[in-house]
């Protein structure tokens, strides 16, 4: 059915009604906009302020002209005005509504109709102000608002589009929701909150000494209250229409009071600090949902491109953020420890703050961070609380493969959901052999999110040969293990980075070590403890190669991560002539720790020995990138044995590299790059980091400009990057964000 709109009518033409008039009219949606209101002095005031092309005298005249039909009134009016109108309804007449509650509308419509009709389209604009009738009405309200539209089965798809346009054309985002679930998550954000706002501005107010109270209340108070001023009939409409999803909210409501009641009667800091820094985080957390980002304090939004001009010689000394993969093993492994745990140097990243949250959503009390610093209330292996919803972990993989170990071996289902990135993930490599230890974990075609994790399964440990060498997969079972009868044992290839087992160990667990293998036991405790988060050593490498590429350099690192599951790279470096020293090495909680100077000293070729190419797969593209600044060719053998990702790494480097003039050849088991001179152009990092990265150092060597695409990964694992490359002597330019 195709619908003409020429004239809309829009009954009850109070502030919603007004405003929507005023909107068309101005916006010249339709050829003529009618107003009806049972309030001969609304309609006038309606024509006289420009609202309204014209007052209907007659409703069901109006009615019967009109090809769109808006109802405006107050919702309990909603089966009167139904009542009339529907026997002088034409077929084509488009019927919509602006009601608060949904429910309700559906029901006087069935009533009034007998079936519902394909042309009835009910909706909810999510904009208002405390203020009522026409005069207030505003052609901008609807602006940058939502509007929920609730077809109903019967709804034609195409009477659903055209009041979707409807909304659109006066500047409103349109959404659609089934009408059952509306009235409940109404009921929740909306209902609720006003209800509270008047029940305490109304018990405050009982007492009259209490006039004195608001004379001196402060900022608080009125934010808090403001919604208090609505429209009081507006809300015991609302009250008795939406009534059972109200209650079950103020149930919940009360439920949550009474622990804080409890918390505050007992002295109980730790449950004081639970409810407090939940609420605080998830406050934050909608903040940036409203600003359409994520978790990071410093969040981006879109795409991310950099332009990297040739930059001088690296110095000075540079502090790097903490290691990504020890923040993240720190707040899962302080949770499930016993006691308080300190961390500092953790990394603030989006996708370290999306295992935090994870944690925080199964009732973990964690403070901060703040500047690096947080502090976790432990609550031991066993007592993580179900999450009151999915748990989102953003685009951190790392945070997703990490927690499926931890959560095979809750009492309770878990779900867990990413962005579009990470759901494009397979998450088989962890997902099986979990599954051959007893989990059940259900997943999307061919491994993919949302995972669902059944809870109270039992566990027993197995034995897990790794075809590849993967730290994310073997801690994710050593974690498993915690939970599982006998003993879990990881054999590798080669060794991965070992973080989870130095944290492990480190909180008392005790681990069994052999060549290539290592094995937890069931049954063990883990114990609170300080957490010193050593700096970064994948975001090191990008300076280390930085400097060892571009003539004049002097870099000092600081506080660098050095464990040797993890300085492949600089080994590499080291043996094509590179001058990189460690200076002042210690320990900090239980990981190899030092300052590292790197100074400029022409590269030479060489054939790099897959021993060490394991211990620097993450590094493989700054590999590359010194490669192609290095004398005569490199060949980078056992490229083959690397982990499953790496065939599509490679093409983008080989790709990247190629347009910038290097030759590099990829074989079966190696990749060959000639060094060379290196020109300017366009590259696509393809939303990978680590060649993102990669690019951003080559352009130290480049004749010319290099633009990169797609680099908003790189912002999400290091916030800090362009700040702190530029402040050592690149210059890099960030576009989009
Ligand atoms: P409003 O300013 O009070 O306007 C309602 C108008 O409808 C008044 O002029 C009222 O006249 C008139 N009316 C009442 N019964 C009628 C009837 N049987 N026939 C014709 N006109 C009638 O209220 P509003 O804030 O615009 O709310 C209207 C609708 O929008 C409600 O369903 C509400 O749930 C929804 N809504 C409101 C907000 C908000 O923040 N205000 C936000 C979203 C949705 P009288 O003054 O004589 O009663």
């Amino acid at each position: 059915m195709k619908f003409s709109i020429n004239k809309v009518l829009v009954i009850g033409l109070g502030l919603i009604g007004g405003s929507l008039a005023k909107a068309l009219k101005q916006r010249r949606y339709c050829q003529h906009v009618i107003g009806y209101d049972r309030n001969p002095a609304e309609l006038e005031a309606g024509l006289a302020l420009g609202v309204i092309d014209e007052a209907a005298p007659d409703l069901r005249a109006a009615v019967a002209a009109a090809d769109l039909v808006v109802l405006a009134v107050p919702v309990k009016a909603t089966d009167r005005v139904l009542a009339d109108i529907v026997p002088v309804l034409r077929a084509h007449t488009l019927l919509t509504d602006v009601g608060s509650t949904k429910g309700n509308v559906v029901a006087a419509a069935e009533a009034a109709f007998g079936t519902l009709p394909a042309t009835f389209v009910p909706g909810h604009p999510i904009a208002g102000s405390e203020k009522s009738g026409v005069a207030a009405a505003d052609a901008q309200l609807f602006e940058r608002h939502k509007v929920i539209l609730t077809p109903t089965p019967a709804s034609s798809a195409e009477a659903t589009l055209v009041i979707a346009r409807m909304w659109q054309a006066v500047g409103a985002q349109v959404l659609q929701m089934e009408v059952g679930r509306h009235d409940q998550v109404l009921a929740a954000t909306s209902h609720l909150p006003h209800l509270l706002a008047f029940s305490l501005v109304d018990t405050l107010a009982a007492e009259a000494a209490n006039t004195d109270i608001f004379r001196y209340a402060a900022g608080g108070f009125r934010d808090f209250t403001r919604i208090a001023a609505s429209d009081p009939t507006m809300w015991h409409d609302i009250c008795l229409t939406n009534g059972d999803a109200i209650l079950a909210q103020l149930d919940r409501f009360s439920a949550g009071v009474e622990k804080l009641r409890h918390a505050i009667s007992s002295a109980d800091s730790q449950a004081m600090l639970g409810i407090f820094t939940r609420a605080k985080a998830s406050r934050d957390h909608f903040s940036r949902i409203l600003s359409s980002s994520a978790y990071a304090q410093h969040p981006h939004s879109g795409p991310v491109d950099y332009r990297a001009q040739p930059g001088a010689a690296l110095s000075g000394p540079v502090r790097l953020p903490g290691d990504k993969s020890i923040s993240h093993r720190a707040i899962m492994l302080g949770s499930l420890a016993e006691g308080i745990t300190s961390i500092e140097g953790f990394l603030e990243s989006e996708d370290s703050l999306a295992t935090l949250q994870a944690f925080r959503d199964m009732g973990v009390v964690i403070e901060g961070p703040h500047q690096g610093a947080v502090k976790i209330y432990g609550v031991g292996l066993h007592g993580l609380q179900p999450p009151p919803g999915a748990l989102y972990l953003g685009r951190s993989g790392m945070s997703m493969r990490l927690l499926c170990g931890v959560l095979a071996g809750q009492a309770f289902d878990t779900e867990l959901t990413g962005d579009v990135s990470l759901s494009r993930w397979s998450m088989e490599q962890v997902v099986l052999p979990l599954r051959q230890m007893g989990a059940r974990i259900d997943t999307a075609d061919g491994g993919l999110p949302p995972l669902r994790i059944r809870g109270a399964q039992s566990l027993h440990g197995i034995e897990h040969l790794l075809p590849v060498p993967s730290a994310q997969v073997k801690s994710a079972l050593l974690l498993a293990g915690l939970y599982a009868t006998g003993s879990t044992a990881v054999t590798e290839p080669a060794a991965s980075r070992d973080h989870t087992e130095r944290m492990l160990q480190g909180l008392g667990c005790t681990l069994d070590h052999a060549t290539g293998r290592v094995a937890v036991q069931a049954g063990g405790r883990l114990r609170a403890s300080r957490i010193d988060v050593p700096g970064d050593m994948s975001l090191a490498a990008f300076f280390i190669v930085g400097a060892a590429i571009t003539p004049g350099s002097e870099l000092l690192l600081q506080r660098v991560g050095i464990n040797p599951t993890r300085t492949g790279l600089i080994e590499i470096l080291r043996l094509m002539g590179a001058d990189i020293r460690f200076e002042q090495e210690r320990c900090a909680g239980g990981e190899p720790v030092a300052d590292v100077r790197v100074c400029y000293r022409p590269l030479s070729a060489i054939e790099v020995p897959a021993v060490l190419l394991a211990r620097a797969s993450d590094e493989l593209p700054l590999l590359m990138v010194a490669a192609a600044c290095a004398q005569g060719a490199t060949w980078i053998r056992g490229v083959g044995e690397l982990r499953h990702d790496m065939d599509r790494l490679l093409k983008m480097l080989v790709t990247g590299l190629g347009a910038l003039g290097i030759e590099a050849l990829v074989g079966a088991d190696s990749v060959c790059i000639r060094g060379g001179a290196i020109g300017g152009g366009a590259l696509n990092a393809g939303g990978d980091y680590r060649v993102a990265m990669a690019f951003a150092a080559l352009s130290q060597r480049a004749s010319g400009e290099i633009h990169i695409s797609e680099c908003a990964c790189l912002e999400a694992a290091f916030p800090e990057f362009v700040t702190l490359a530029c402040r050592a002597g690149f210059r890099i330019g960030k576009e989009g964000g």
